[in-house]
């Protein structure tokens, strides 16, 4: 089968993994997206995704709390859907990688471009998450500056299920 994009980011919002829950992880929702995930991996498409954490937290609910503090507490939530979905593909024997843009070296791999690279080329799904790791940003930022550096041919996005 010709294949219209060799290499694709896609942007997952949190909301997208909480199906009808609309907060945390929705066990069937994150099952069905990851299957679909493994199809077109299947294909020979390098997938990564830039996952948000809006299931979770979103920095403007810190009403009153300090703005870069709450900024924080998003990205750590793109981290929690970020080891989801590792876990859900590599249950259904697609490989993955989860990196993140705030360093967490137990859980997850630092964000270094040319690692990502070289995932994706080995058939490695790359999941971005910690957004881009600076306050005042969303992962709809992370999305366009991840696509850009990897060199994605296209950028999918999906924001409800
Ligand atoms: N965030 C951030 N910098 C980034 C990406 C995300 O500070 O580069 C924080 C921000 O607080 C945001 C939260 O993480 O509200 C969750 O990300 P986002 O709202 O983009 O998630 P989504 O709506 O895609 O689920």
């Amino acid at each position: 089968m010709k294949i219209a994009y060799k290499r694709i980011l896609l942007k997952l919002s949190g909301e997208a993994l909480a199906g009808e829950r609309k907060n945390g992880i929705d066990a069937e929702t994150l099952g069905n997206i990851c299957d679909k995930i493994k199809e077109i991996v299947d294909m020979g498409v390098e997938v990564s995704i830039v996952v948000g954490g809006g299931n979770f937290w979103r920095g403007r609910y810190g009403h009153e709390m300090e703005r870069t503090t709450s900024d924080y507490m998003g990205m750590l939530a793109t981290c929690m859907n970020g080891l989801a979905l590792q876990d859900a593909l590599e249950s259904r024997g697609v490989p993955a990688r989860l990196q993140t843009a705030v360093e967490m070296r137990t859980i997850a791999e630092q964000y270094i471009k040319r690692k990502a690279d070289k995932h994706l080329a080995n058939g490695r799904v790359v999941i971005f998450s910690g957004g881009t790791g600076s306050p005042f940003f969303t992962t709809d930022t992370a999305a366009a500056l991840r696509a850009a550096e990897i060199e994605a041919d296209a950028i999918l996005v999906g924001k409800t299920i």
